[in-house]
């Protein structure tokens, strides 16, 4: 193992705080938040459980970078909207387009500082 590898490798996190590895050798279940999100997995409450630290020569961010990691084993499936949020939302947006005046749908969001569908308020202006 090289010495800049030797430097980063820290499984116990004895030197940084937390398991550190050094770029590529982190364990497969250790997982970026950018990997979790592509696997369809969200952290699900779980802090940092990890480090990947390199050292970085970028132009304008020279030095060592790091990346935490999340263990998938106590990652959760994404959000996604059950059927009864998705019927209030539905609703909400039906609120939305309707109209006080006129009871109908309007058919678009009905502009705020109206209140009411362009058709009414275009009687009330005639
Ligand atoms: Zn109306």
């Amino acid at each position: 193992m090289s010495r800049i590898r030797a430097r980063f490798w820290d499984p116990a996190g004895k030197r940084y705080g937390i398991p550190t590895y050094p770029w590529r050798m982190s364990p497969p279940h250790l997982m970026t938040l950018r990997q979790l999100t592509a696997a369809g997995l969200r952290p699900g409450g779980q802090g940092v459980q990890a480090q990947v630290l390199w050292r970085s020569r970028r132009y304008g961010a020279p030095g060592v970078r790091a990346a935490y990691l999340y263990d998938v084993r106590f990652a959760l499936p994404k959000r996604t909207a059950t059927p009864r949020q998705r019927d209030a939302l539905a609703k909400a947006n039906a609120a939305r387009r309707t109209c006080p005046d006129c009871g109908r749908d309007a058919g678009y969001v009905l502009p705020r500082h109206l209140g009411i569908c362009l058709d009414c308020a275009g009687d009330c202006a005639a």
